[in-house]
């Protein structure tokens, strides 16, 4: 079940209803969530599950459903299984024939989404990018291609190379950093990633929590109309990463054949003009 995102008071009606009336709720940190619900007036007793000791609480927690009792799973913050523990849980409960009842609720991907003005008909939740440069860059290939709005969940500290990253990859498409969502130093910036990057290289890494919106690609795969096109993605990609990995970023946002576009960064690289 969705808890607040940060803001106490961002928890639906219903949610707290379930909470009050579970026998029991698996939280990632009793902590965390005894202030949620010392906020709201609920008694109900807490058990630990967090990524640490899972498959050693999920047996007990199984054998309490089996007997009828109501267990609720929350995380932290947000939504359980969006980067959080649950996923296991929820499928071993369904396999063992129980029902799972989502609760809706916050969740700092999708308050990003809408708050961002990026189009929100299709969009890819990517979840967290690696944390070094080249698998980080070409996670980003795999995703350059796709026309849709792309939703990430970066840490604060490694923003700034992130950013850096998705200028190179994605090209200078629109984003915007969502920082803080729902608490009292909320901040929303939107720009194209070069400024993005420009900006953070000299405001240095934000703090607080932070998602990245990055609007879909401008000319989607196959629209662009002649090989000078990929020129300038390409140059930018050589710059920042590997002969082989620019050569897929570009492929792969372009639409291009791999060997063509492989062809011309090494004319490029060569020094030639073409
Ligand atoms: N399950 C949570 C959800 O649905 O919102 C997400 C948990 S994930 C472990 C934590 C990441 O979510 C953070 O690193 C950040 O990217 C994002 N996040 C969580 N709360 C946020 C907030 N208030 N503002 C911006 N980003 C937030």
């Amino acid at each position: 079940m969705a808890t607040p995102i940060g803001n106490l008071r961002d928890i639906t009606l219903r949610a707290l209803d379930v909470l009050a009336a579970a026998d029991v709720i698996a939280c990632e940190d009793t902590r965390t969530t005894g202030r949620l619900l010392k906020a709201h007036g609920i008694a109900t007793r807490m058990t630990p599950y967090h990524e640490h000791n899972a498959a050693r609480v999920r047996p007990g927690l199984l054998r309490r459903l089996e007997s009828g009792e109501v267990v609720a799973l929350v995380s932290d913050a947000g939504t359980p299984l969006i980067s959080d523990p649950g996923f296991r849980l929820v499928s071993e409960v369904q396999a063992a024939g129980i029902d799972v009842v989502a609760v809706p609720g916050p969740s700092a991907a999708l308050a990003a989404l809408v708050a961002s003005g990026m189009a929100t008909d299709r969009f890819l939740f990517a979840g967290f990018l690696p944390a070094r440069g080249p698998a980080r860059r070409s996670a980003l290939s795999a995703l350059a291609g796709i026309d849709m709005t792309l939703v990430f969940f970066e840490s604060a500290r490694r923003l700034p190379g992130s950013l850096k990253d998705m200028a190179a990859v994605l090209g200078p498409r629109e984003a915007m950093v969502a920082r803080e969502l729902t608490k009292i130093y909320e901040e929303l910036r939107r720009a194209s990633l070069p400024d993005l990057v420009a900006h953070y290289a000299e405001a240095g890494p934000p703090k607080g929590e932070v998602v990245v919106v990055v609007g879909p690609p401008e000319d989607p795969p196959g629209d662009l109309d002649d090989a000078g096109d990929i020129d300038e993605p390409l140059r930018a990609a050589l710059e920042a990463m590997s002969l082989k990995d620019a050569v897929a970023a570009v492929s792969g946002a372009s639409g291009r054949a791999r060997r063509e576009v492989y062809a011309r960064a090494l004319e490029i690289r060569g020094g030639s003009k073409k």
